[in-house]
């Protein structure tokens, strides 16, 4: 019996889609979806509401989103890079929003082509249109680090934070290992830091990469100070936009295998979650990560 209890929330069918190039029919989608969920998966970034032409992979968010919402106490979080995709999000029966911008200006000019002042006066809008009972995920990319411009300063961090938590207060903050260059010293420091300045805020997040090899230490990093929510993929399903080839999201399953590990349940079954992996893994054109898979896997073959 565990009383610690860690929250992991998906991010494989939207981060990890989106940076497949071969179209993923929407069928295969919504069953790896319900294969997560039969696993004990809860939480999900579903799809993203984006313009078609510029994510062909995300062309099916409604359709996805609807068969996400049919599954009792999921509770899936869309994307949405402006107000006028929360509209279409919230119109298809989007219930938690995420939003993202980044620290660095390059990094976002590069991302969403806004400046951050500019990010941060869309995300005053869709704060403005959401009804009271959705939800809002602020995901806070390049908090560490950035792939044009390195360290990133823990105070250039906690200044974009400063409008952004005023605006919403409620929403649930992730701050993001973007180039997964970010050490277990670099997590403690800017989570403690950002505890410290923003008191009332209880709910926060860390969206780990596991680039370098540091994504599970990164994560107990977090974790020791008292963060309780984890972004992570299948798979490790999502690779690395500035490093061709290398790994990108930390893998669901190895955070599950360390939590538990750790006697931390996270209400996820991993063998049936191996499962799931294995099968993501082979998608035309998936760039995977992740060691747990690949050790279990090997141990099955091997006879134990
Ligand atoms: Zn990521």
């Amino acid at each position: 019996m565990t009383n610690a209890t860690v929250t992991l929330v998906e991010v494989g069918p939207r981060d990890g889609f989106q940076s497949v190039d071969m179209l993923i029919p929407t069928d295969k989608k919504i069953a790896i979806l319900y294969d997560l969920y039969t696993a004990g998966v809860r939480r999900i970034e579903a799809t993203s509401f984006v313009s078609a032409s510029a994510v062909p992979q995300l062309a099916d968010a409604a359709e996805v989103l609807t068969a996400a919402n049919a599954m009792p106490g999921l509770d899936p979080q869309v994307l949405v890079p402006t107000a006028r995709q929360a509209e279409r999000a919230l119109r298809a029966g989007a219930r938690h929003l995420a939003f993202v911008l980044s620290v660095s200006e390059r990094h976002n000019m590069g991302n969403v082509r806004r400046t951050p002042k500019d990010s941060i006066e869309e995300y005053s809008h869709i704060i403005a249109l959401m009804p009271s009972t959705t939800k809002m995920r602020l995901n806070i990319a390049t908090a560490f680090d950035c792939p044009y411009d390195g360290k990133v300063d823990v105070a250039a961090t906690l200044a974009l934070l400063e409008p952004l938590v005023a605006l919403a207060p409620d929403a649930e903050i992730a701050l993001c290992d973007t180039t997964g260059r970010a050490t277990p010293n670099d997590v403690a420091a800017l989570f403690q830091a950002a505890l410290a300045h923003f008191q009332h805020i209880r709910k926060w997040a860390f969206h780990a990469h596991d680039t370098y090899g540091l994504g599970a230490a990164n994560a107990l990093a977090a974790w020791m100070i008292g963060i309780k929510v984890f972004d992570s993929s299948i798979a490790g399903l999502g690779g690395c936009p500035f490093a061709p080839g290398a790994t990108g999201n930390v893998a669901t399953e190895d955070l599950v295998w360390m939590f538990r590990g750790m006697d931390v349940d996270a209400a996820i079954d991993l063998n049936a979650l191996l499962e799931v992996s294995r099968e993501v893994a082979v998608l035309p054109g998936a760039q995977i990560g992740g060691r747990v898979r690949e050790a279990i896997g090997a141990r099955r073959r091997a006879g134990g």
